[in-house]
């Protein structure tokens, strides 16, 4: 009887919040939802969270970093968005890969299913069967992660074409569940310096625009230099067709990591569990995130940090999203150990001149992240040699660990032909060769989604840095290469001095490299991403020792 009783009882319905952009792009919509999920996750709700690409790529692996930012690798291998990692940064959770879509991956799911006649013979149309298959892992997510809300953030900006169809599939799930989704748009209001006011017709227009789809917004995030004041609230509140109390003020900040704490400000989490008749067991509790935010304002003593990249110049600007996970992870650490991180972006083709190097003298510690290709190579190789000579901290990553080896072996091993098989596949020794099962993918173009990706363990060699580090005997960390160090070299590499302290548990993958502490306080080269694991409440162990050193070695 009971359980027939249970049974019937009616589930608790899953909450859907989708944050579309209003008025114009790289105003923080990624960071405004992973403070949003935060804030909701705080009030002791499940809390999971989705990120819409509208461009035609199946992922984000295929694309220049320059062009899109960072390429966030999750846990299953998915190659996704930036947003991805601010997601679960904040959220300090692990996220699935049916939790990001592109529009290639939805169209490439529909048609793959009426190809196998999934739709029956009937006639397969743009609406409703696209916004219908982005709806189905919408709701998955939510199913996956038992989550209370589901949090969705589309990307781009109202009244594009890219975007249509995704602001389709929110008509669609509020005209069938009107009390089980939100709609927050995160718009810009500009003061333009000429005017000296902060101007909210931008944002009447996009209101507009989304209104035309049939969408409305509840909520508008007014993203501004400064705090938006009460009269433009009730003017956005009259034009835009929004409570004035819906209208939440996300002025500029000095740390991202304040604005979930901004948020609750204006009450947000109040408001929205309000309108989704959410109820929460408890007040909100952001001690931990506040502990890390007071903890990252106080630091007094400085570590400086240079990271040695290729893609930080375009044009007159200097990207620094490309690298982002990096950055927050050396951040973390940092405010650990109480330290305020100062850290450089240095352009690595600017050290094929190696007069430059001695410019290295001034930082603490040098850090050469993930790439691809030719460019810059002589460089990172050049700074490599110079900070493993004058005994300055290093941390390489991924391509940062196979450039490690590749120094070693020209100046070391005296091999001065080495290379990569990446670089010169006809280099008499290629320390560095294309894995196994990469050359027939190579061979097909088989480029996307292709290479080694994520999770993969590894073991640890006792008494190392890393194992040190690490306090453990096996880990599991995140992956995105095709080349790996070639074994055929490794035995000269370890009776030359190299230490492979992490390999694959069939021992035939060099996971981790590092030079005896004898010789160098740290030199470490780590095949994965240790960077997209770490967290602002848990920041990564390898990171830490990093900046521990880089800072004891002053
Ligand atoms: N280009 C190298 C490879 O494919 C390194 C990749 C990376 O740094 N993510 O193996």
């Amino acid at each position: 009887m009971a359980s027939t009783r249970q049974s019937k009882k009616k589930k608790k319905a899953t909450k859907y919040i989708f944050v579309v952009g209003g008025v114009m792009s790289g105003v923080g919509k990624g960071v405004a939802s992973s403070s949003i999920a935060k804030i909701l996750q705080a009030r002791g709700l499940t809390v999971t969270a989705i990120k819409i690409d509208p461009y035609v790529n199946v992922d984000a692996g295929t694309m220049n970093p320059t062009e899109h930012g960072e390429c966030f690798v999750l846990k299953d291998g998915l190659e996704t968005d930036q947003d991805m990692g601010n997601y679960e940064r904040f959220l300090n959770t692990d996220i699935p890969g049916n939790n990001y879509m592109t529009t290639g991956s939805i169209y490439q799911a529909v048609i793959s299913k009426e190809r196998n006649l999934g739709y029956g013979g009937r006639n397969v149309q743009v609406v409703p069967d696209i916004p219908a298959e982005a709806i189905r892992r919408i709701k998955k997510a939510g199913e996956l992660a038992s989550a209370d809300v589901v949090l969705i953030e589309i990307g781009g900006t109202v009244g594009e074409y890219e975007n249509i169809l995704f602001i389709e599939a929110i008509r669609m799930m509020k005209t069938e569940t009107p009390d089980d989704v939100a709609v927050v748009m995160v718009s810009y209001l500009p003061v333009p310096g000429s005017v000296g006011e902060m101007k909210t017709k931008p944002t009447q227009h996009a209101a507009r625009t989304l209104g035309a789809s049939g969408v409305f917004a509840d909520i508008i995030l007014a993203r501004a230099p400064v705090p938006v004041d009460q009269k433009r609230k009730e003017k956005i509140a009259t034009f835009c067709n929004v409570r004035v109390e819906n209208v939440i003020s996300a002025p500029d900040v000095e740390s991202i990591y304040d604005i979930p704490l901004n948020f609750e400000k204006d009450n947000l989490s109040d408001r929205l569990c309000d309108m989704l008749q959410l109820s929460c067991a408890k007040k909100s509790d952001l001690s931990d995130w506040k502990r890390f935010v007071s903890k990252s304002k106080n630091t007094k003593d400085v570590v400086k940090i240079a990271v040695v990249g290729k893609y930080f110049s375009s044009g007159d600007f200097v990207l620094s999203d490309v690298y982002i996970s990096v950055l927050e992870a050396i951040k973390y650490s940092a405010y650990k150990l109480g330290l305020k991180p100062e850290i450089t972006y240095l352009s690595a083709q600017d050290f094929t001149d190696r007069k430059n190097l001695k410019n290295l003298k001034k930082y603490d510690g040098v850090l050469v992240p993930g790439g691809f290709g030719s460019t810059g190579i002589d460089g990172k190789l050049n700074v490599i040699e110079y900070v493993r000579k004058n005994r300055i901290p290093y941390f390489g990553i991924c391509y940062g660990m196979q450039l490690a080896v590749l120094e070693f072996a020209r100046n070391v091993l005296k091999k001065k032909e080495a290379s990569t098989e990446e670089i010169n596949p006809k280099a008499p020794d290629l320390v560095v060769a294309v894995m196994d099962d990469q050359k027939e993918k190579i061979a097909k173009a088989d480029m996307g989604g292709s290479m080694r990706l994520g999770q993969y363990p590894a073991k640890l060699r006792k008494g190392t840095i890393v194992q040190k580090a690490y306090k453990k005997e096996e880990v599991l960390e995140r992956h995105r290469h095709r080349y790996e160090v070639n074994n055929a070299y490794v035995a000269e590499l370890e009776n030359a001095g190299v230490i492979f302290s992490g390999k694959s548990p069939d021992g035939r993958l060099m996971e981790i490299m590092e030079l005896p502490q004898e010789l160098h306080p740290f030199f470490v080269g780590v095949q994965f991403h240790p960077e997209l694991q770490a967290r602002p409440l848990d920041p990564h162990p390898l990171f830490t020792t990093f900046i521990k050193s880089a800072y004891e070695s002053k």
